[in-house]
């Protein structure tokens, strides 16, 4: 049986404890994964402040270069991270499963390593000259979720250390080993301590951000664990980036050619099984086109093949584990017992953590499936009359993290997309980020953003230099 090992100031360190982990597709087990405690932290955030001092002297191109050993490295062995994601998380290796988010992996990391972030004039007139420059913070606890593991580890590691940053990630306990094995490869391409790893759950996780040596959380999770770290970041009074959940809505208007968009729509809402922070959560359809609707997304959804993602002949894993398992089928069960429209596709094997693709018909707002983030593979659609309502339900939530417009024609709804309160809206497309791009939420779900120039300024401090001439 494998055992896997968090990775501290360069070397794989022994751990006291470790716990079981199982395939949630077979109920296999899958690896002893390490539980770190709190002595670990420490040791784990130590290193990665010793590392920081010459990590941040190297040159800019010294740290690219690094940067881009590391996509090699990510590259080479994509194929063995990808199974192991599969195997961990649940989502296929084939469409936009695990092979998939190893490829975004790769370039979430050249982009950040080729952008170049300038010290800046702000001001200059006769007697004074004033340069904003981007100096580093110092260790970046870096806490990540269960359902794109590597890819979003990949989204806090990468503009961290480019900036002169060094790390400590805390993976989620449902999911360390790929992280694990990943980080393992790539401290190849990097100086000890410059990434470092502890595992466990929350605990460790308050334990990391509580750390009076942080410099700067970046977190992407729920939003009740979002609100303990501000509370946390207190202490250190470390910056943060928040990455909460989402609850997106995708409104379609009214007379749109349905054949055309319903496969976006679909994979929209079923991406990793809907187990995606930005994807389509509520889908408002007008009264007209509403049968139309049901009847194309049924006949994808009829075509899905749902089952362990190994088989690259499956398009619908399992659902990650047992608690969220069984939250989705409670709401499903919620709306099924107050007289929905249920449809549902393929045949979900009896063991593991299978659910059938789920349509979910006549239903409204206010029942839960519809107001609370169901993060599975059961897809709401609800009627409207007037677009302008369709706006107003799709803004009465919290969250605010992405939401969509689909129309024939793009230039009209322009108009409508600035008032949907989300950090990003979509027109004719749902979730699809760019590393160039700011992607971050609205209201509940969030503040600060990532990727980009934005995303790399929010990994540094400002140091402003002022000349009086
Ligand atoms: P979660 O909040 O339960 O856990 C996220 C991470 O926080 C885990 O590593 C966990 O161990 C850690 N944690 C838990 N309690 C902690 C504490 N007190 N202090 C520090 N760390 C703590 O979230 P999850 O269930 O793993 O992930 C699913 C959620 O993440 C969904 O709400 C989803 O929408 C959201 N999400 C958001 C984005 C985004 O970019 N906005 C992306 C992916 C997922």
């Amino acid at each position: 049986m494998q055992i896997y090992r968090n990775t501290v100031n360069g070397s794989l360190a022994e751990p006291v404890s470790s716990h079981e982990a199982y395939n949630p597709a077979t109920g296999q087990l899958l690896g002893i994964a390490p539980e770190s405690d709190e002595q670990d932290v420490d040791r784990a955030v130590e290193a990665a402040a010793i590392a920081q001092k010459s990590w941040a002297e190297r040159s800019d191109q010294q740290r690219r270069d690094s940067i881009h050993e590391v996509a090699r490295i990510l590259e080479e062995n994509a194929g063995y991270l990808s199974e192991l994601i599969t195997r961990e998380q649940g989502k296929p290796l084939s469409g936009p499963g695990s092979i998939f988010e190893m490829q975004a992996c790769v370039g979430w990391t050249q982009v950040p390593a080729s952008l170049e972030l300038e010290p800046e004039v702000v001001y200059e007139d006769d007697e004074r000259k004033d340069t904003l420059h981007r100096v580093p913070l110092g260790v970046v606890a870096a806490i990540a979720p269960w359902n794109w593991p590597l890819m979003i580890a990949i989204w806090q590691i990468i503009p961290a250390i480019r900036m002169g940053n060094t790390v400590v990630l805390k993976p989620s306990e449902y999911t360390p080993i790929a992280t694990l094995e990943m980080v393992r490869l790539i401290n190849q391409a990097l100086p000890a301590g410059v990434l470092n790893t502890v595992t466990g759950d929350g605990r460790i996780g308050s334990k990391l951000t509580h750390h009076p040596d942080i410099s700067k959380i970046m977190f992407t999770g729920s939003e009740t664990t979002g609100r303990r770290i501000i509370e946390a970041s207190a202490s250190s009074l470390s910056p943060i980036t928040l990455e909460l959940g989402g609850n997106d809505a995708a409104i379609v208007m009214p007379g749109t050619n349905i054949k055309n968009i319903a496969t976006d729509l679909f994979w929209g809402a079923f991406l990793n099984m809907g187990q995606t922070c930005a994807c389509i959560k509520r889908l408002y359809v007008h009264e007209d086109d509403y049968e139309t609707v049901m009847t194309e997304l049924s006949a994808i959804a009829s075509e899905m093949k749902v089952g362990d993602g190994m088989d690259k002949s499956v398009t619908i894993g399992p659902l990650q584990n047992k608690m969220q398992f069984e939250k989705v089928r409670e709401l499903v069960s919620d709306a099924k017992t107050s007289g929905c429209d249920i449809r549902e596709f393929g045949e979900p094997p009896e063991k593991g953590y299978f659910m059938p693709v789920t349509l979910v018909g006549d239903i409204r707002d206010g029942q839960r499936l519809v107001d609370e983030e169901q993060f599975g593979p059961a897809l709401p659609i609800i009627r409207y009359r007037d677009p302008e309502d369709a706006i107003e339900s799709a803004n009465r939530l919290e969250a605010g993290l992405g939401a969509s417009l689909w129309a024939d024609n793009p230039a009209e709804v322009a108009e409508l997309a600035m008032q949907l309160e989300a950090g990003t809206v979509w027109i004719n497309q749902h979730g699809a980020i760019h590393p160039m791009v700011p992607f971050g939420g609205n209201k509940a779900s969030g503040y600060g953003v990532e990727f980009g120039l934005e995303g790399l300024k929010a990994v540094t401090q400002s140091r402003v230099i002022s000349i009086k001439k």
